[in-house]
Parts: C-alpha cells; sequence; structure tokens
C-alpha cells in the first residue's frame, strides 16, 4: 500500500473525481460483502441442506469475510475518514438503495420460523438467490470493481486495485456458483420456474441495472480514467443480458456490446501469483507436468 498511501496522501496525484471512485468504492464495498456475508449466514446457510452446496458457502463466507477485512485495511492505510466511509450505505443516496435492495430480500427469509417446502416460499428463497448472486454480486459490484482497476491499469492506486482484482477473482466464482445453484433448483422444481417468476426475475435483474447506473452516474458526473457514465451504462446492459441469459431469460438489452473488454482479461485471472513479486507463477500438477 506504500505507493496509494503516497498518492493518496500528495495534493496533486489524483483528481477529486479520482479520490470520490475510491471512497466511493470502499464505502459500497465494505458494507456490500458484509451484507453478502450474513445473507449467507443468516438465511441462505439454514435453507440449502445439499452437503456440497454447504462446504461452498463456508468457502465463500470465509471469502466474504476476507474481502470485508480488505477493504478495511485500504481504509486504515489511507487514514481515511471511517466515519464517512463507513456511513456511505446510509449517507449516500446512491450507495444506500443499493443496500437495502439487497436487505429486504435477507429480510423476508432470515426469520427462523420460515421454511422451503411451499410454492410460495420456494419462490421467495430463490428471489433471495436472484437478488444476491445475479443481482449484488453479479450486477452492483461491477461499476466500482470496474473504476478501480481502470485505475490500477492507469498505475494508480495499484495496491488497491491488486486487491479488488483478487476479490473480483472470487466473486467471480461466487456468482457462478450461484448461477448453477439457481438453475439447479429450477430443474428439480419446474413448477417455481413459471411465467410469473420469469417476468420478476427480469424485472429485478432490471432494477439492479437500473441503481447500478444511478451508482455510475452519481460516481462520474463527468469523464474519468478513460471512461464515463455513458459507458458505464452500456457495460451494465452487456452484464445484465449475460446475467439474464445465465439463469434460462432472454437479453432486455439486445445488440448491447461491451465497451470494457480488458475487464474480462482481468476477471478470467486464473494464475496463482506470488503477492510479494507480483509475479505470475503457473502451478501445475505432476501428472501435467511436460518434460521437452
Ligand atoms: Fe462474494
Amino acid at each position: 500500500m506504500n505507493a496509494d498511501i503516497a498518492l493518496w496522501k500528495s495534493t496533486d496525484g489524483l483528481t477529486e473525481d479520482e479520490r470520490r471512485i475510491v471512497k466511493r468504492s470502499l464505502g459500497f464495498f465494505s458494507t456490500a460483502d458484509s451484507l453478502v456475508a450474513n445473507n449467507l449466514v443468516l438465511a441462505v446457510y439454514r435453507l440449502i441442506t445439499n452437503p456440497e452446496c454447504r462446504q461452498y458457502i463456508l468457502r465463500q463466507a470465509f471469502e466474504e469475510a476476507i474481502h470485508t477485512h480488505a477493504y478495511q485495511y485500504c481504509i486504515e492505510s489511507l487514514g481515511m475518514d471511517e466515519g464517512e466511509i463507513f456511513n456511505m450505505y446510509h449517507e449516500i443516496p446512491s450507495v444506500a438503495k443499493k443496500a437495502s435492495w439487497g436487505l429486504k430480500y435477507t429480510r423476508s427469509i432470515s426469520d427462523p420460523t420460515f421454511q422451503t417446502g411451499t410454492p410460495e416460499t420456494d419462490r421467495q428463497f430463490l428471489k433471495n438467490l436472484i437478488a444476491y448472486y445475479c443481482v449484488l454480486e453479479g450486477i452492483f459490484f461491477y461499476c466500482g470493481f470496474t473504476q478501480i482497476l481502470s485505475m490500477g491499469r492507469r498505475n494508480k492506486m495499484t495496491g488497491t486495485a491488486e486487491q479488488f482484482q483478487y476479490i473480483l477473482r472470487d466473486e467471480s466464482m461466487h456468482l457462478n456458483f450461484g448461477i448453477d445453484m439457481i438453475n439447479q433448483i429450477k430443474i428439480e422444481n419446474p413448477h417455481l420456474w413459471d411465467a410469473e417468476m420469469k417476468d420478476e426475475a427480469t424485472q429485478m435483474i432490471l432494477q439492479g441495472t437500473q441503481l447500478e447506473i444511478e451508482y455510475a452516474r452519481d460516481t462520474m458526473p463527468r469523464g474519468v480514467l478513460g471512461m464515463n457514465a455513458a459507458m458505464m451504462e452500456d457495460y451494465l446492459k452487456f452484464i445484465a443480458n449475460r446475467r439474464l441469459t445465465q439463469i434460462g431469460l432472454k437479453e432486455e438489452y439486445p445488440g448491447t456490446t461491451n465497451p470494457f473488454p480488458w475487464m474480462s482479461e482481468i476477471m478470467d485471472l486464473k494464475k496463482e501469483k506470488n503477492f510479494f513479486e507480483t509475479r505470475v507463477i503457473e502451478y501445475q500438477t505432476g501428472g501435467a507436468l511436460s518434460w521437452d
């Protein structure tokens, strides 16, 4: 974090617009990852009884804790005003709306007497999974991640950006797991996935996309880091199309293209890196070694 701290404390290293992005990202994500963790531990874990899924959910919950810790570490290292950062989720409307949109889906199923097993409660549970995996982790993380990673690509806040890169790698796994779980529930319970439920799921993804577009406009009143709110809107619509098709729904923004193709490259980071040298080290298992 040394370079980040020097840059953050310098008076001319970052523009006001860039500072806003760093603060908003840390403010939103430090809250969001703990919302995801709470939802998993207090609501989802009890209701998913498949042992393999539970194993993964435990891993995911652990990763969310590490993510929250990483954000806190950045906030502390940069000497930010913690009151300002940690209160964003109720003081900054674009952040608050996303947090409360997610929270309402936890509230409905975290009641200890809530049980699945009827079409209504099963649908409620399915909506929670769609809210958290497809929208919270699948859409709400994307504007902030793109902004911070774009900063890193421009050699600014590289320590923070590197941590975000690792977090994004985990998040794309969480997302894939969630999509698999949602699709499996659909296969096992085809009666849940009727026209009404499909429409509700589509509306949830569209609402989430709209909130993320508002967040993009709020965090980027002007062009910054080679991007602007209009480009982000295209990117978010492109992501929303992906989320919709991943759970078997039709694209709502046909013809949208990806203005940030470099994001997929960063996300597909399957390599293990040496933390201390940031050198890529490809691990090979004994059987896969080639001796030429
Ligand atoms: Fe996650």
